[in-house]
């Protein structure tokens, strides 16, 4: 019998609301998240229990986010949604897990007494590959190999949600590769807070190059593997080297850099300056020539001084990135950035995002009009909601839900899933449009 300390939430749950209940499940936040939420029902599913759309449900399991304002905001309305729900007699049970509840559980006890069970993130196993109820459309997959991180940022709260840097073992991610590859997965995201740090806990070094060896020599059906949540510093060569030089490697990295300001960045504690960051790029760029970078950058960081933020702005006009996220900071309580001085106000940090995302939305115009003319492969999608004929798809610039998307005319049905070659015939600020070839 598995230790109190270490019974995965899934199974707390499990336990608490028994079998042959009619289940639904809402989640929040990240990819990572989402593969929390599949094991809950993976583990719930094993006890008869049945899901169900949520107008039908007996119980609902809320799989929150808790990392910055915004999104604790969006999963305690849902709470109270659901709490309403119960107390009209249209629930049993009310249960709540994931990131908000793991930071602010005795909170949540208090102020929502209908809430059955509280329970925090889920502790990824080292070794067990645990069965999930995949929520993501069959054709593409998040495959996380790591959870939580060292890196300790200033202004982040998630190591202290998610508690100690752990991976799993090349054995077990590579058991789930192999279903995954047999469930005919064409998209294979492969995911963590920080994968580029992937194995220094149980490898003791990082080995994220190796674990990609062995995941490709398992992918006959999975035509891309997709590389999210790169940390600058964790960078290797030998990364760069095999992203270079394997196919199926999508020509595409997620590394979030945040700011650029050396003083910012040292007062983010990223461990990295302007000029190794501006290396780094370079090197990438040289190592890797077609490869699309997405990025994403806080504004309004304590004390950002308008100088600072225009090194930001004329960085992102000058690096010009493939994608770019802008955060405004969050005053998040229990990371260091919430005792700085100099909290900057909600119109600057406003404007300040209105001023970068505005000077990305220029570079991404010109980024897209170079595509015009091009041939690309297009993992299908979806069929276009309106128009007949037309279908929504992806290349291997575009990651799942953060990205543009591809608008591919074809006259012959395509299926959910099919990769084709499309000649792209236009543009938009962050989507593109082309004919099946
Ligand atoms: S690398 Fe990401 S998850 Fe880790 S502390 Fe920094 S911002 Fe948070």
């Amino acid at each position: 019998m598995a230790k109190e300390a270490e019974k995965l939430s899934a199974q707390i749950i499990s336990e608490q609301i028994g079998s042959n209940n009619k289940i639904s499940l809402v989640n929040f936040g990240c990819a990572r998240n989402l593969v929390d939420s599949q094991i809950i029902l993976g583990e719930l599913t094993k006890n008869k229990n049945k899901i169900v759309d949520i107008s039908k449900a007996e119980v609902v399991i809320i799989n929150t986010c808790g990392f910055i304002e915004s999104a604790k905001k969006e999963s305690l309305d849902a709470i109270v949604e659901l709490v309403d729900l119960k107390k009209e007699g249209k629930l049993k049970k009310i249960i709540v897990a994931g990131c908000l509840s793991e930071r602010y559980k005795e909170v949540i006890e208090k102020e929502f007494k209908e809430v059955d069970v509280i329970v925090g993130v889920h502790k990824l196993q080292k070794d067990k590959v645990l069965k999930q109820v995949r929520l993501t459309p069959k054709h593409f997959a998040y495959l996380k190999i790591c959870e939580s991180c060292y890196n300790k940022c200033s202004f982040c709260a998630i190591p202290g949600i998610k508690g100690e840097f752990r991976s799993r073992s090349i054995r077990s991610i590579v058991e789930e590769v192999k279903q995954l590859d047999k469930e005919k997965v064409r998209e294979l995201n492969i995911i963590g807070q920080d994968i580029t740090a992937y194995g220094i806990d149980i490898y003791k070094k990082k080995s994220l190059a190796k674990l990609l060896k062995a995941i490709l020599k398992e992918t006959k059906n999975i035509k891309w593997i997709r590389l999210l949540y790169m940390f600058p510093t964790h960078i290797t060569d030998d990364l760069l080297d095999i992203i270079a030089c394997e196919d199926k490697i999508c020509k595409y990295m997620d590394i979030p850099f945040q700011h650029i300001s050396s003083k910012v960045l040292k007062k983010m504690n990223r461990n990295i300056t302007k000029k190794q960051t501006m290396a780094l790029i370079s090197n990438i760029r040289e190592k890797i020539p077609q490869v699309k970078l997405r990025t994403s950058f806080i504004v309004g960081f304590p004390q950002e001084t308008n100088d600072e933020f225009e090194e930001l702005v004329d960085f992102v006009k000058d690096q010009r990135f493939d994608k770019v996220g802008v955060f405004k900071y969050s005053h998040e309580e229990d990371t260091p950035a919430y005792k700085l001085s100099g909290q900057i106000s909600k119109k600057v940090k406003d404007a300040r995002f209105d001023k970068l995302m505005g000077a990305q939305l220029e570079v991404s115009k010109d980024i897209q009009e170079k595509f015009i003319g091009r041939e690309l492969m297009i993992l299908i999608d979806e069929p276009h909601s309106e128009d007949k004929g037309v279908y929504v798809g992806r290349s291997e610039y575009d990651a799942p839900e953060v990205d543009g998307v591809v608008y591919v005319h074809s006259t012959k049905k395509l299926k959910v899933g099919d990769l084709v070659k499309v000649r792209i015939t236009d543009a938009y600020d962050y989507d593109l449009l082309g004919d099946l070839v």
